[in-house]
């Protein structure tokens, strides 16, 4: 390959969250390629090892003609290479050579793809011409790619990479993302994910850029690749020539500067140009978020979710242990309020140590409250550390995933349980505390008048609301286009809990990432919702949007938007009507956020 042919590839992912960052790539999954052992096959195995490395070398060959099948036409330099890299599959010096040492040696296909292919490194070492010596690293990196397949992925742990990386992942549970430190990980990439998932939820609240549902990243991208991570438009771009890099890192200093812009402006109320004052909370899933929930100015914590405190143990978490953190919590942000949610596990998190009967539909499963239900052992555990924490500071209790009036009732015989208990241990508490409700399974939107009257608080979820209402599975890449916040159907779900909790006076919050998006707020504004919970990075901006809104102007707009039939029509009404409040919509072509609004704001 000539010196100055470029070697730079785009691929389009989802957003998972906003920035830039640029670095070196780490593949998690492919770890275990390096450590490969040896053992013996028996006559009558070999055979079957042979069709071991056969099947190996035909999944990694699909999974390569899918990679040229993806690609650009624009390309093409790029088709070269893959297309040689494809023929190499079935080359007679790395198939033919690994199947004959396998029969003659009776070793593990692994071992004999490692001894091949560290022949022909070692054949073509002392070879100085630049052809074969290209031919060579061809040959290497498929018969890498051949290996990944033959060993399974293996896990890295996270928590263990100490050099300065960006993270390119199969998928990263959340508990992997939870592992995430800072001062290492710049960004992440994974080829799973969708809107929304807690991975790309974890992302947000970390502040790092991360691009979900690339599909084929861990393909592509090799370790230590120079890699620029987009996370505000999706994209990544692998080995990019020197202008783009010129391009990303000026637009990465711009988009800092903006974001340093809004921080310093955050500290002002979100009042509308007509006076009326909105409560911004954070989201929350680790005590340590607590300083960034404080940078950003959040009027308090409007969801904490728990399961984040189980998922880096290796057993479930004793009360005090609990109490200690939620105390924590409750105590740093006196006055403000913090909305503590009991346990949401299973669905797509679910604990090493608590594993359960396999379901088919883990997400439609025994899922927060109805695993609480179960285990009331632990949830009582969960609702007297929530109430000793009560007596520290403003705590507000929410119960996740309600899907009927049983449940909530359930759960008040279990709170007053809880308090008889801690009244036996005079323990110091707190039994006064509103008790709040998820609403983020249709049924609960349907029955929210009845289960207002049981309830002090509704808080929407609308990232569950929208994954059950509209039976879009929210990590699924392949129906994240039609995971639509303002689909007619949800805002008329919306519309409907507003008017059932207004018969019996409940307060809603809502705390879904619906509401961290500045093209929602109008609307949500306009159905009436006067408190937004969101990952705290999103607080500055909502804010900035807050302020330049005329509350009667939305609630006249979501008139009309209710009558609307499709997520089309009604998001080109907002963006019309607002177009001059809304940040700028970023895409690659049109990336101006950070320009435009900085030159506005005259920074
Ligand atoms: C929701 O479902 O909208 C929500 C806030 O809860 P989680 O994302 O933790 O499921
Ligand atoms: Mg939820």
């Amino acid at each position: 390959m000539a010196e100055s042919e470029s070697r730079e590839i785009r691929l389009q992912g989802i957003s998972g969250s906003p920035g830039i960052c640029i670095g070196k790539a780490y593949i998690v999954d492919r770890e275990g390629v390096d450590i490969i052992k040896r053992y013996s096959i028996s006559e009558n195995l070999v055979q079957h090892e042979i069709n071991r490395f056969k099947g190996a070398v035909k999944k990694a060959k699909d999974a390569h003609s899918k990679i040229i099948e993806a690609l650009n036409e624009d390309l093409s330099s790029q088709l070269n290479i893959l297309e040689t890299h494809l023929a190499l599959f079935k080359d007679k010096m790395l198939y033919g050579r690994t199947i004959e040492t396998i029969e003659n040696d009776r070793v593990n296909a692994e071992w004999a793809l490692r001894k091949i292919s560290r022949q022909v490194k070692a054949m073509f070492k002392k070879v100085d011409d630049p052809y074969l010596q290209s031919r060579v690293s061809d040959i290497i990196q498929v018969s890498e790619q051949v290996m990944r397949f033959l060993v399974g992925a293996e896990d890295v742990r996270i928590s263990d990479i100490n050099k300065r990386v960006i993270l390119v992942a199969h998928d990263l549970s959340p508990a992997d993302a939870s592992q995430i430190q800072l001062e290492r990980i710049k960004g992440f990439v994974t080829d799973r994910g969708g809107r929304d998932s807690h991975t790309g939820i974890i992302a947000k609240s970390l502040h790092i850029p991360a691009v979900l549902g690339i599909g084929n990243a861990t393909t592509c991208v090799n370790n230590d690749d120079i890699l620029i991570v987009d996370g505000s438009t999706g994209i990544i771009i692998i080995n990019p020539d020197e202008d783009t890099l010129f391009k990303y890192e000026e637009r990465k200093l711009r988009y800092e500067e903006y974001k340093a812009f809004l921080a310093r402006e955050s500290h002002r109320p979100a009042v509308t140009r007509d006076g009326r004052q909105f409560a911004l909370m954070a989201n929350i899933e680790l005590v340590e978020e607590i300083v960034s929930v404080k940078d950003n100015a959040a009027d308090g914590v409007g969801l904490f979710r728990t399961e984040f405190l189980y998922l880096n143990l290796k057993r479930f978490p004793s009360e005090e242990e609990l109490f200690e953190r939620y105390k924590e919590v409750a105590e740093l942000m006196t006055p403000n309020c913090v909305t503590i949610r009991t346990l949401d596990i299973n669905g797509d998190k679910v604990l090493p140590y608590s594993v359960s009967a396999e379901e088919a539909n883990p997400a439609l499963g025994l899922r927060a409250v109805r695993f609480c239900l179960k285990r009331t052992d632990l949830f009582i555990t969960q609702i007297k550390a929530i109430l000793r924490a009560a007596a520290f500071g403003r705590v507000k209790l929410l119960i996740p995933m309600v899907s009927c009036l049983e449940e909530i009732l359930e759960v008040k015989k279990i709170i007053s349980k809880a308090v008889l208990e801690l009244e036996e241990e005079e323990k110091i508490f707190n039994k006064n505390i509103p008790l709040g409700i998820m609403i983020e399974v249709p049924s609960a939107v349907i029955m929210a008048e009845e289960l207002g009257k049981e309830a002090d608080f509704f808080s929407i979820g609308t990232n569950d609301l929208i994954q059950y209402s509209l039976a879009i599975d929210r990590r699924n890449r392949q129906v994240a286009h039609l995971y639509q916040p303002l689909n007619p159907a949800v805002l008329r779900m919306i519309e409907s809990v507003m008017t059932a909790a207004k018969k019996n006076g409940v307060h809603v919050a809502i705390c879904g990432e619906m509401a961290g998006d500045p093209v929602n707020i109008p609307v949500l504004m306009g159905l009436g919702l006067k408190e937004f919970s969101m990952n705290s990075g999103a607080i500055p901006v909502i804010k900035q949007v807050i302020r330049q809104l005329d509350s009667r102007d939305t609630r006249s707009m979501v008139k009309k938007i209710l009558t609307k039939h499709s997520v089309a029509e009604i998001t080109e009404l907002v963006e019309e009507k607002y177009r001059d409040i809304l940040p700028v919509k970023e895409n690659e072509e049109n990336h101006k956020i950070a320009e435009l609004q900085v030159r506005h704001h005259g920074v």
